[in-house]
């Protein structure tokens, strides 16, 4: 059985707790990508799982056995780290065979391994060159080629996209997306780019400060963040969170003071919420419409500023001296200092009370 669970696993380092009692369940099949803030604690956990380092305390189940006392070796898995160190003196099918010299394999058993992971990430044409003699993209691959050439429980991978450019990380997500569906193991990936865990992850697991805000599929990630963190960190440009009083409610309808603007929303579900309570309200850049009348319960505000993002606009409005960004078509030929009125898209706005925490009918 291919799964790794975490069950509340602690590291502290003296009286830093880099992991704070993290407990989550890969599948197998399923692909975890650990994805948070710089220093959240997303490699101490992974090196835990991996056995370089030791937990303060809590356990790690890989295929449900007890792995705490295993030295990595004895794990079976298979990692990729982000400093990929390629044997500089080893072509590129020495470098992916060298994982299988512990395996009592067949020189023909090799060779037909290097021969099926060469076709998976083509490396075919590049099999006899050294490092020195490949492109970054190569190497990653080569790199990754020398974790599935063998037959581990799990996968590890720690930021593996990130010393390649825009292009090429776009072309290896995808790449190796379709490589761990093939291999149906559980696989936790680190990364602090959220776009990578969005493509590559079946379930994101959004880390700050050693603990796990939340642990979601992608689509529920963005769609549904349990509180303003997770709202806040997943999604470009960053989602508007603004404070916001109820004035009025009429089941789903409630007639919101945002930004001393009176804004009508309907949430299509009637939501525990009170009448002159403060909360927080979160629209997207992107769920914005724009309304050619104010009808007085839409925004209306002042064109701030405007940057170019190619087909679209991000647009800076102004209100009673605060911010908030809308992301538009180009198309609509706004200038700086004009008037907009806009009104969010149905479905598509977030209530969180004043701990951050979401609003949902559930
Ligand atoms: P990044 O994305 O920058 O790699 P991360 O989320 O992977 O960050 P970790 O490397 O797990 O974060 O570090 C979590 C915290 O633990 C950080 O505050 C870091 O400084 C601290 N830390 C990590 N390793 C050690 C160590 N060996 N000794 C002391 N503190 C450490």
């Amino acid at each position: 059985m291919s799964t790794i669970e975490l069950q509340n696993l602690t590291k502290a380092f003296d009286k830093l707790i880099a992991v704070n009692n993290v407990s989550l369940k890969v599948e197998e099949n399923e692909v975890l990508c650990l994805l948070g803030p710089s220093g959240c604690g997303k490699t101490t956990t992974l090196r835990m799982v991996a056995g370089l380092e030791v937990a303060t305390s809590g356990d790690i189940l890989i295929g449900n056995n007890n792995v705490n006392n295993l030295d990595t070796r004895d794990r079976n898995l298979a990692m990729a780290f982000q400093f990929y160190a390629l044997y500089p003196s080893l072509s590129v099918a020495e470098n992916l065979a060298n994982p299988l010299h512990a395996e009592n394999l067949s020189d023909e058993q090799i060779k037909k391994k290097i021969f099926e992971v060469a076709d998976i990430l083509q490396l075919k044409d590049i099999i006899n060159r050294k490092p020195h003699q490949l492109a970054e993209g190569e190497k990653q691959r080569v790199a990754v080629g020398r974790a599935i050439i063998r037959d581990p429980q799990c996968f590890l991978f720690d930021e593996p996209l990130s010393r390649l450019d825009v292009q090429l990380r776009e072309q290896m997500r995808g790449q190796i997306k379709e490589v761990l569906s093939d291999l149906k193991k559980a696989t936790v990936i680190v990364t602090h780019d959220q776009l990578e865990a969005l493509t590559m992850a079946t379930k994101i697991a959004v880390m700050r400060d050693g603990l796990i805000e939340q642990i979601s599929s992608p689509h529920d990630i963005f769609a549904k963040p349990n509180n303003t963190f997770v709202a806040g960190f997943i999604g470009t440009p960053q989602m508007n969170i603004l404070d916001c009083k109820i004035i009025e409610i009429n089941s789903s309808i409630m007639k919101i003071n945002i930004l001393g603007q009176e804004v009508k929303i309907d949430f299509k579900t009637p939501l525990d919420v009170n009448t002159n309570d403060s909360y927080f309200i979160g629209i997207r850049p992107r769920s914005f419409e724009i309304v050619d009348n104010n009808e007085s319960d839409n925004f209306s505000g002042t064109i701030d500023l405007i940057e170019n993002m190619g087909s679209e606009i991000l647009v800076h409005i102004k209100i009673n001296e605060s911010t908030f960004r809308a992301v538009l078509s180009r198309s609509h030929r706004l200038n700086i200092g004009n008037t907009i009125n806009l009104k969010p898209k149905e479905g598509q706005v977030h209530l969180f009370n004043k701990d951050g925490k979401v609003i949902r009918d559930e």
